[in-house]
């Protein structure tokens, strides 16, 4: 079965749909991004119990960037708790583009709909704990530390650092949110978190680690010990399945099943209970932001093993 997968198979499947990145294109509205090669493409499955096994570009690094929505969301609610998140952000897909603004005046308070599109997002950063943005973003770092085991992993600041030059979008969203009171302290503190928390750089392996936990039911899935509460867990893992793969999220549940959260540098995040992480890179994007050859690996792989959880 699945636990007998084989780095042969991954690398099979990797062949057979990598003539499909030609038909997606690499996000730019980031310039860092840009000059990501749709060429490079990984695969890495972690399972709960083994090794990580993976195909591919492994070593090629790539920023998290909307996946780090499904991390910062899990650290905010350790922070804040469930009441505190929940009565700034919703829980309700929004069927809209991610960085869509024009809900935000349709409902009083302002509240966006979930935390996976960027309005929402933004809200749960400017939740984390910490005096100051460097120690906000050391506390997810630490945390990512935690999930991986690997101190290794940063933020990369040159894709920081352009995202922040050109987030004219999400700063409207920040000071529509400040203007309403939904936000609190300073606006351009919040986007330097935020864009620092989408530029951590990691490899497949590295996040199909972090899917493990998930799956784990918040677990180390060495040492098994609680990083993040069960219960917390599973908030994260529904926001992947409603709202995790933009609005594609509903075709996405019926062809795979597999709770997963994209973002767009082209690297995606299952996590499958009971069974571990599946992380996959391809920078060349589909027209809602998902990695072309990282939907197509991922309906193979559950088709092939019957992974859907629905
Ligand atoms: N940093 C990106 C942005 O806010 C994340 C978007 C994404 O991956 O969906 O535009």
């Amino acid at each position: 079965m699945v636990n007998k997968l084989e780095k042969k198979t991954l690398e099979s499947w990797l062949e057979n749909v990598k003539e499909y990145a030609c038909e997606g294109k690499v996000a730019d509205y980031i310039p860092a991004l840009a000059e990501q090669n749709p060429e490079h493409l990984a695969v890495a499955i972690y399972p709960l119990k083994g090794e990580c096994i993976y195909a591919g570009h492994s070593e090629k690094c790539f920023t998290l960037q909307s996946i780090s929505k499904v991390i910062s969301l899990a650290l905010a609610l350790i922070d804040n708790g469930e009441d505190f998140v929940f009565g700034r952000v919703g829980m309700e897909p929004s069927g809209d583009p991610f960085h869509s603004i024009y809900r935000l005046e349709q409902h009083t308070p302002s509240k966006p709909l979930n935390p996976m599109i960027n309005a929402g997002a933004l809200v749960v950063s400017n939740m984390i704990y910490g005096v100051n943005a460097h120690e906000r973003v050391g506390r997810l770092l630490s945390f990512i530390h935690e999930m991986t085991d690997d101190h290794s992993i940063q933020v990369n600041e040159n894709v920081a650092d352009s995202e922040f030059n050109s987030a004219f979008l999400n700063r409207s969203l920040l000071y529509y949110l400040k203007q309403h009171d939904v936000i609190k302290g300073d606006v351009e503190e919040t986007l330097d978190v935020y864009t620092k928390q989408c530029s951590v750089d990691v490899n497949v392996c590295q996040l199909a680690r972090i899917g493990a936990v998930f799956a784990n039911e918040g677990r180390d899935i060495h040492s098994n010990r609680q990083i993040i509460p069960r219960h917390y867990a599973r908030i994260c893992k529904t926001f992947m399945v409603t709202c995790g793969m933009y609005d594609a999220s509903g075709s996405f549940a019926i062809k795979v099943g597999i709770p997963a959260k994209s973002g767009v540098s082209g690297g995606v995040m299952a996590s499958l209970n009971q069974f571990g992480g599946i992380a996959v890179y391809g920078p060349a994007l589909d027209e809602k932001g998902n990695s072309v050859v990282g939907l197509k690996l991922l309906e193979i792989l559950s088709n092939r093993y019957d992974l859907s959880i629905f």
